[in-house]
C-alpha cells in the first residue's frame, strides 16, 4: 500500500495566533522550500482577505454616533435615518418620530397613524403618540345598530333600510378586521356585525387589503 505521506509535504505554519498544517502535493512542489513558500503566500493572502472582510461592516454607512454599520444587511440598517452627512441608527436615535399633536418624541415602534376626515371630506394623516390618539377604542361593547354607526372606528355603514342585503360596516382607514382581512364587515345581523367589530385592530392607513 502506498504511503500517502510520501506523496505530500505536510507543512506546519504559524501566522500570528494561528497554527496549522497544510498538505501540499509533492507533484506540484517537488522542492520542500518552494512548497513551504507557496503555503505561506497563500495563507497570508487569506489572512489579509479576512482582515478586509472584518473591517468592512463598520466602514459601511457607520452610525454618526456609535459607529456601528447601518448598511443594508447589517444589524442597524432597519430604521436608520439620514443624519448629518451619514446615518444614525435606531439605538442612538431613541425614537423615530415626533408626535404630530403634542410634539413629544414617540418611543420606537409605538407610533400610531390616524386618518381624520373633516366635514368637507378632506383626509389628514396624523402620526401620534399613545396619549394623543383621537380615535379611541370604546370601552363598552356596542349593543345596537345606532351605536355601531356612532362608533369612532366606523367610517360609514349601509343596511337593509338602504336596500342592501345585510349590514355593511366600512371601517376608518386606521382600523381593519383581522377576521375579514379588510376594512369591511358584512353580516346578516347586527349582532354578528358587533361580534366582528369588537375584534378590529389598528393598522397602517396605507395598508391595502
Ligand atoms: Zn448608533
Ligand atoms: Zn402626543
Amino acid at each position: 500500500m502506498k504511503n500517502p505521506e510520501s506523496d505530500n509535504w505536510n507543512i506546519k505554519i504559524q501566522l500570528g495566533n494561528w497554527v496549522g498544517a497544510v498538505t501540499v502535493p509533492k507533484a506540484r512542489f517537488p522542492e520542500a522550500k518552494a512548497a513551504h513558500q507557496a503555503v505561506l503566500d497563500t495563507a497570508w493572502n487569506w489572512v489579509e482577505r479576512e482582515d478586509e472582510l472584518e473591517a468592512d461592516p463598520s466602514d459601511l454607512d457607520p452610525c454618526v454616533e456609535c459607529g456601528e454599520s447601518t448598511a443594508p444587511g447589517f444589524g442597524r440598517w432597519v430604521n436608520r435615518l439620514p443624519f448629518a452627512d451619514g446615518f444614525k441608527c435606531i439605538e442612538c436615535l431613541g425614537s423615530v418620530f415626533e408626535c404630530d399633536r403634542c410634539g413629544e418624541d414617540i418611543p420606537f415602534d409605538e407610533d400610531i397613524v390616524e386618518v381624520t376626515v373633516d366635514p368637507e371630506g378632506y383626509q389628514t394623516e396624523w402620526r401620534v403618540c399613545d396619549g394623543c390618539v383621537t380615535i379611541q377604542v370604546p370601552t363598552t361593547k356596542p349593543r345596537t345598530w345606532a351605536q355601531v354607526q356612532a362608533d369612532p372606528r366606523v367610517g360609514s355603514t349601509s343596511d337593509p333600510d338602504d336596500g342592501d342585503e345585510g349590514y355593511w360596516v366600512y371601517l376608518v382607514p386606521s382600523f381593519y378586521s383581522p377576521t375579514m382581512d379588510c376594512r369591511t364587515i358584512h353580516e346578516d345581523t347586527v349582532r354578528a356585525v358587533i361580534d366582528e367589530l369588537v375584534k378590529v385592530e389598528r393598522c397602517d392607513p396605507d395598508e391595502r387589503f
